[in-house]
């Protein structure tokens, strides 16, 4: 079975490595039932407000009932619709509406490991989150350059140059957008191919940088307003014991929430976070870390809390941005029909 949310706090764009303009995916999130999104590229905050301005349009043409206002259109001929949670499938425009939340996601170096902390509800106008987000830009284009070189020495050419030009102006390059460009080269099978035969540790084109500490991740975004997100904890290769150990400093310098649903991710691992997450009293996020089209991941794509956990529209900073803390996650519960080209939307 595959859930569908409306609720979405962890996407990308052309900001960072995201395949499509920020405009394109608040066009997806209303085409797949959203009613909040958080934009969280990478080291980025370049996205946020042409995706609010964007929303705000739609919006808008909803409330207006114009003929080319967006419409709901997730629910594929072959999908049956098992069940809807805290809502109805027939929803009038002004349940419809999204809100786009300005969110960040800062890379950091913990005992040696890159660890994502995202950050929610922040000012991204804020002075000291710009100056941090500034510092991590340099890194990102020394390290995005010295990856270029790497693969133009493995045959490629103009590496660097090529992916600046396919990204937003002013977008964080990483590793992802050089994993499209080695795919689209025909130089891997895929993207994931492309990842673990070039960028990864001990590949070829990989390039070590030293990111800002966890501790002044949670600081900036903190002075931004923001509420601090463990991202997808489960992600990294670290131990049980170490991930605890990451739970244990993140909360220390002031990190308050754990990104307990992601979209691909497996129940055990899932069932591992809720336990983490009621542990360490953390307010839970879910986010699908939508990139690209990719059956297994996209916005809103089985993201499901648990009633037991805090979400984190209760924590103080969402209700800081105007976020009701009584909100309720709609869930659409659908599964697709077998042997058809969709039926591969089944659970990985
Ligand atoms: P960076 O922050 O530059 O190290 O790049 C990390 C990004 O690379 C992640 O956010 C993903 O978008 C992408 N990435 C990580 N692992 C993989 C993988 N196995 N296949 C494809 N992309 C990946
Ligand atoms: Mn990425
Ligand atoms: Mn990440
Ligand atoms: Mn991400």
């Amino acid at each position: 079975m595959t859930t569908i949310s409306n609720i979405d706090l962890h996407c990308h764009t052309t900001a960072s490595d995201g395949a499509y303009s920020p405009e394109q995916v608040v066009a997806r999130a209303y085409s797949r039932g959203l009613n909040l999104l958080a934009i969280t590229d990478h080291d980025a905050v370049g996205g946020v407000a042409a995706a609010q301005a964007e929303a705000k349009r739609l919006n808008a043409l909803l409330l207006a009932g114009a003929p080319d206002a967006p419409t709901e259109t997730y629910i594929k001929p072959n999908a049956e619709v098992q069940s809807v949670e805290n809502g109805s499938l027939e929803r009038t425009p002004a349940e419809r509406l999204l809100t786009v939340v300005p969110g960040i996601e800062i890379s950091t170096t913990w005992r040696d490991e890159q660890i994502h902390i995202a950050g929610l509800f922040i000012d991204i106008n804020n002075a000291e989150l710009q100056g941090l987000l500034e510092q991590q830009k340099v890194l990102r284009e020394q390290r995005a350059a010295a990856i270029g070189e790497k693969l133009d020495r493995l045959g490629f050419s103009n590496s660097y140059q090529r992916c600046k030009e396919k990204a937003q102006a002013g977008a964080s390059i990483t590793r992802g957008n050089y994993a499209r460009f080695i795919f689209e080269e025909g130089k891997a099978e895929s993207i994931d191919a492309a990842f673990n035969q070039y960028l990864k540790r001990g590949q070829p084109a990989y390039v070590k940088t030293e990111w800002s500490s966890v501790e002044q991740a949670v600081a900036a975004i903190k002075v931004a307003g923001g509420v601090a997100v463990l991202a997808h904890p489960r992600r990294y290769k670290i131990s049980n014991g170490r991930l605890r150990r990451l739970c244990k400093d993140f909360k220390a310098c002031g990190g308050t929430s754990f990104e307990v649903a992601s979209s691909q991710q497996k129940p055990m691992d899932f069932d591992y976070l809720v336990q983490l997450c009621v542990e360490f009293d953390f307010f839970a996020s879910l986010g699908s870390d939508f990139h690209t089209d990719n059956i297994y991941r996209d916005l809103g794509q089985n993201l499901a809390l648990p009633d037991a956990l805090a979400p984190i529209w209760r924590c103080p900073e969402a209700g800081a941005w105007g976020l009701d803390p009584a909100l309720k996650q709609r869930r659409v519960n659908l599964t697709y029909a077998k042997n058809e080209e969709a039926g591969a939307q089944e659970d990985a």
